[in-house]
């Protein structure tokens, strides 16, 4: 999910891969590592948890021999925490193979089970290192022909990957695949690089090439070579890049908040990926705590902000797909009472970062007094993770932007996943119901692509027309209630516009006293459907009245309307 870059030509490749992590910083990481092959014909190799200026400062007190093949990474870890052993890149083949990887392997345990029982031994936790030994020994089988080998890999991996490897008996060379994660070719004179987008290699050329889903490259200097998955050749698409290095900080967006919005899809998909198995919802890190799952007789989810939004539409798939009775706290109000706690309660406590202090105060206040607890997180090993009973990470990637948004979706995705798993153990969902719902999961990314792709141009109409506005109201009922509350806080955090959000069948409760001619009002309505978890056979899905009310006369005076509103 964060940065890779690739390097063949005449010149000194360490500094190129350099200044390229650099410029995919904005990528976020939480650590780096490049390989090179050196004048030397040996292929040197350093990574190093932590920031950029980690690996750099050890590459300035050590360096590696100079060379002109090499590849960069920088990491979000996804499969084991933040640590040296676990940053890419990866070797294999007695340390002649180098391999880094952006994505998530989805059938890295069922390849690392086998790669050990025929005797690969593996140095690191990540589903990546898999790949490294997978390679290795396609590379011994295929007759040490580096392109064989690695198509022949990348065939027998699932998921999101975009891989890039180099063996010390092909300087020159560096092969790429790629599979639901970009990446992409740039031409230089007599020189060629590789990049997760054109940002790795802008400062040194604007004519790239984009590589198709599926798709193999190999690069050599001034050359390159594409092929699907099968080994039939393709003719990559070129393009020029049209904006500036100084833009390249962004990735082309003018802001990271633009940027992580544009991710969303991603941040969805690449939650889900690998949590599904024949059509029900399997959460691979919550194996073995099924006797948990049916032991407890309630959930309490505790967040701040964005992030307590997101507990409050889990709170609708919990308890109908679940069916265990949640509440949902901001967790510094939590702390601060004395909240009923037993074994058989379970803590849920959502922290993209996973080091909200009141969020991990309230997670070790809550197991001190007994309740188990669960954290939902974006940042691999980060605190309130490792002082949680079970984590499920999101894998929404590095969020850069003070307004939370893909971590968001990436949250609500997270609990939906776990609502329909707590559903399952506890037999509380039939197989038909969990089906319906995987597929309607698997669908949002597309979904969220296609209002991304057509609503643009209204967005920003919109925008202009509402730029002087001083007040705006949200309204959404079942789950579009806390999307409206989370809608106003957007607008509050991002326009300084005031703006509050409430239940719409509040409205005739007081909030109707604001609406004046020409007052925005945004009414979320995320479906057709009466609601959008579908509805349970003999249940009254929403206990406020449903019937059409005739239109009410206002009372300016009364500051409300008139007629048989119940307060
Ligand atoms: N899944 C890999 C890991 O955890 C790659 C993560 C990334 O995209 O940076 O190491």
């Amino acid at each position: 999910m964060c940065g890779i870059v690739g390097y063949v030509g005449p010149r000194e490749s360490q500094s190129i891969l350099m200044s390229g992590l650099a410029r995919l910083e904005y990528r976020g990481y939480d650590s780096a590592g490049i390989a090179v092959i050196g004048e030397d014909g040996e292929l040197g190799m350093r990574k190093r948890a932590g920031k950029l200026s980690v690996l750099r400062d050890d590459l300035i007190r050590t360096p590696l021999a100079d060379g002109t093949t090499g590849i960069g990474h920088t990491r979000w870890a996804t499969h084991g925490g933040p640590t040296d052993q676990n940053a890419h890149p990866h070797l294999a083949d007695d340390g002649k193979l180098a391999v880094i990887h952006n994505g998530i392997i989805e059938n890295f345990a069922a390849l690392r089970a086998e790669l050990e029982a025929s005797g690969a031994h593996f140095l690191s936790e990540t589903d990546t290192e898999v790949a490294a030994l997978l390679l290795a020994r396609e590379y011994r089988a295929n007759g040490h022909d580096l392109a064989a080998a690695f198509r022949a890999t990348v065939n027998q991996l699932e998921g999101a990957f975009t891989l890039l490897a180099m063996h010390e008996d092909h300087p020159g060379l560096v092969v790429g695949a790629r599979r639901n994660s970009p990446l992409v070719i740039g031409l230089g004179e007599g020189e060629t690089f590789l990049g997760s987008d054109v940002a790795a290699f802008v400062e040194h050329t604007r004519h790239a090439l984009a590589i198709g889903q599926d798709q193999i490259v190999a690069i050599r200097p001034g050359a390159v070579e594409v092929t699907d998955f099968d080994g039939t050749p393709v003719t990559p698409e070129p393009f020029e890049v049209t904006w500036d290095a100084a833009a390249a900080e962004k990735g082309g967006w003018p802001s990271f908040m633009a940027k992580e919005v544009s991710e969303e899809p991603d941040a969805v998909a690449n939650t889900v990926r690998g949590r599904i198995s024949d059509g029900a919802v399997a959460i691979p890190e919550l194996d073995g705590l099924d006797e948990l799952f049916r032991d407890i007789d309630r959930i309490v989810v505790i967040a701040c902000g964005t992030a307590a939004y997101a507990g409050q539409v889990g709170k609708y798939a919990l308890e109908q797909w679940a069916r265990i009775p949640v509440d949902v706290e901001l967790a510094h109000e939590f702390r601060y009472r004395d909240p009923v706690l037993s074994p058989r309660t379970l803590i849920v406590s959502i922290s993209q970062s996973g080091e909200t202090m009141d969020t991990l105060m309230a997670v070790k206040y809550a197991s001190e007094r007994g309740a188990k607890t669960l954290s939902i997180c974006n940042t691999q090993g980060a605190t309130i993770p490792r002082e949680s009973d079970a984590i499920v990470y999101t894998h929404a990637g590095p969020e850069v932007a003070v307004a939370s948004t893909k971590a968001f979706v990436a949250q609500i995705t997270a609990l939906y996943l776990l609502a329909l798993h707590i559903g399952r153990v506890r037999g509380a969902i039939s197989a038909h119901e969990q089906a319906v719902n995987v597929a309607e999961l698997e669908a949002v990314p597309d979904k969220i692509q296609q209002i991304l792709d057509e609503e643009q141009e209204r967005t920003t109409q919109l925008a202009h027309w509402m730029a002087d506005t001083r007040s705006v109201l949200f309204l959404g009922r079942h789950v579009g209630f806390p999307i409206a509350l989370e809608g106003a806080l957007k607008l509050k955090e991002i326009s300084y516009i005031h703006a509050e959000g409430f239940a719409a069948g509040e409205l005739k409760h007081g909030p109707i006293a604001l609406i004046e001619p020409g007052q925005p009002v945004f009414v979320i309505v995320p479906s057709p459907r009466e609601s959008p978890l579908p509805a349970r056979q003999g249940r009254v899905e929403h206990p406020g009245d449903p019937r059409p009310r005739r239109p009410r006369h206002r009372d300016r005076r009364r500051g409300g309307c008139r007629g048989p509103a119940v307060r």
